[in-house]
């Protein structure tokens, strides 16, 4: 558990913020299409720019949230370009199979009974999630422990 005192923790909150916001981006890059996908790119970029200043100003520059924050935007860029980025497809109501690899769309709600749901193609959101455990690590952000 996190140490809410801890002067790190607001920082730590933070970049837990934009992991979710890249989180969701990639999870909806897999679903529309590619013109779609390269907009939604623009504002991950924007959130990667934001994380790398938040690195550089309160984790000491660490070369390894450096090395994470670079896979995370090389696995967003797959993402987006998936298809050839000929992608014209819209599958965000979660129905029949991804217009990229066939893989069949993942929908689960977030909390039972909640009306929430976390739609996604499990297969092409893949690589963004190994990145994104390197985010989270005790050796990155350290947010795996909130
Ligand atoms: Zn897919």
């Amino acid at each position: 558990m996190l140490n809410l005192d801890h002067p790190m923790a607001k920082h730590i909150f933070a970049a837990a913020q934009m992991e979710d916001f890249l989180l969701v981006s990639a999870q909806r890059m897999t679903l529309v299409p590619s013109t779609e996908r390269l907009a939604i790119l623009v504002d991950c970029h924007q959130a990667l720019d934001e994380m790398r200043r938040l690195n550089h100003e309160q984790f000491s520059a660490s070369q390894f949230i450096s090395d994470a924050i670079a896979d995370a935007q090389e696995s967003l860029e797959q993402i987006a370009n998936l298809g050839g980025g000929n992608i014209t497809e819209n599958k965000v109501d979660g129905e029949g199979d991804c217009a990229s690899c066939g893989s069949a769309i993942t929908k689960f709600e977030t909390y039972p009974q909640s009306d929430r749901y976390v739609i996604v193609c499990h297969q092409c959101v893949r690589p963004f999630m190994q990145a994104k455990s390197k985010l989270q690590s005790s050796q990155g952000f350290r947010t795996c422990f909130i």
